[in-house]
């Protein structure tokens, strides 16, 4: 029971109606009886039944209540709710983390036999899926220069069954085509799933390119405020069951409704975040971008950046997120260490800036040669940008690129 719901008639508020700032602060509220102001947390793992019928009738499907936890429940799909209004999709599946939501989004689509496509400048987890995991479990995988769609298309084989890619890429910001890509992925058959965890569903839309299926590590711009883990995989609603129902049910890569709420409180603020953090980034890459211990940066919204004109197409700004490269680990280092506000670490999209070096961390389990085919170099630093004053965060940066600067 929707409070929009409630009021029914002519004059009834449409939730699809509403602009996003809206949708994420009302969509997919489920008042109790209370009238509770806050979205309450149902901390319960199962449900009990009126009789025995109820019960018959639950489990068949016919009322559609809950059941157990790890199917279901009153909190999680009010986070549900809310984010696939703010996408745009009749359907969105919450799961325990990121890595949980691609895990499931790959294996539901996949059988062994089948073939895979994905773009090589992936997260070092999703990589270790497609290149370590699925091959075990006899899916064949080919890694690709995401932005060359001529590779897309000499990847397809008769038995490819789904794309995946991540634009911008972790770590260095690259971008890919998606309608592009999901016209190539159409015509041969196969489904597109996207990480849209760098973008947010603030700054892009992947459905709406071209995508079957998108997929978020909610711990990052959703939560965004370093607490929880979280993960969502959003669709067709039919699809999203067709592939993913009983794979979740009976796997068990429940969201916990706490995390849930913390998650749902996240989207409250979501674009306000993503706004302001994504204007504060987008003038310190033009300062950072200046400074002489910089030898590249890779900022979607900059001139600079090889892909620049698909990520004016394709995102509504550049971002939070941005990677630099200062010329050997060393300087790298330096720069990292002289930092005094920024914190060294390997999460992103936080309220709080946070800076790391992929080639020993994130990437770490990324073949030297691989990091090195994406541009990956031993210089690299990668930034999030938070919500603190520009003024200081441009204080602490140039300090710390002068300190790289005078690093052997
Ligand atoms: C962090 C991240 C993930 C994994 O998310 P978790 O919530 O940490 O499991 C997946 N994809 C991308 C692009 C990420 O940055």
């Amino acid at each position: 029971m929707s409070d929009s719901e409630e009021r029914e008639g002519p004059h009834a508020e449409r939730p699809q109606d509403w602009a996003p700032a809206t949708r994420l602060v009302r969509g997919g509220l489920a008042r109790t009886p209370y009238g509770e102001i806050a979205e309450p947390i149902f901390l319960t793992q199962s449900f009990a039944y009126d009789s025995a019928e109820a019960a018959d009738r639950r489990f068949s499907g016919e009322d559609p209540g809950f059941i157990y936890a790890r199917y279901g429940n009153p909190t999680v799909k009010m986070f549900e709710d809310r984010l696939a209004l703010l996408e745009g999709a009749t359907g969105c599946r919450a799961l325990a983390s990121g890595m949980a939501a691609v895990n499931i989004a790959l294996l539901g689509l996949l059988r062994a036999g089948d073939h895979l496509v994905a773009s090589r400048a992936l997260f070092g987890s999703c990589r270790w899926i497609v290149t370590q995991m699925l091959p075990r479990f006899g899916v064949e995988s080919t890694v690709v220069d995401g932005t060359d769609l001529e590779a897309w298309r000499a990847a397809v084989r008769p038995n490819t069954k789904a794309f995946f890619l991540e634009s911008p890429a972790n770590p260095l910001l690259e971008i890919i085509d998606i309608p592009a890509v999901a016209e190539i992925a159409h015509a041969t058959g196969a489904k597109l799933v996207v990480d849209n965890a760098f973008a947010s569903p603030i700054l892009q839309s992947p459905l709406q390119l071209g995508a079957d299926m998108v997929v978020y590590s909610a711990t990052k711009h959703i939560d965004g405020q370093g607490r929880v883990l979280g993960g969502a995989i959003l669709g067709e609603d039919a699809a999203l069951d067709e592939h993913y129902k009983e794979l979740i049910r009976h796997t068990g890569p429940a969201l916990s409704p706490f995390s849930a709420w913390v998650l749902l409180k996240g989207l409250e603020t979501l674009e306000l975040r993503v706004m302001r953090q994504s204007a504060t980034a987008a003038t310190l890459a033009d300062k950072i971008a200046e400074h002489t211990a910089v030898d590249r940066i890779f900022y979607p919204a900059r001139a600079d950046h090889p892909q620049a004109t698909i990520a004016a197409r394709q995102m509504k700004a550049g971002g939070t997120i941005m990677a630099f490269d200062l010329g050997g680990r060393p300087k790298a280092f330096a720069f990292l260490n002289a930092l005094q506000i920024v914190d060294i670490s390997n999460n992103l999209a936080d309220a709080k800036s946070l800076a790391v070096h992929p080639s020993t961390t994130t990437h770490r389990s990324t073949p030297e040669a691989d990091r090195l085919a994406i541009g990956l170099t031993e210089g690299c630093v990668r930034l999030s940008v938070g919500l603190e004053d520009p003024v200081d965060l441009e204080r602490d940066l140039m300090r710390a690129l002068n300190a790289a600067g005078s690093a052997a």
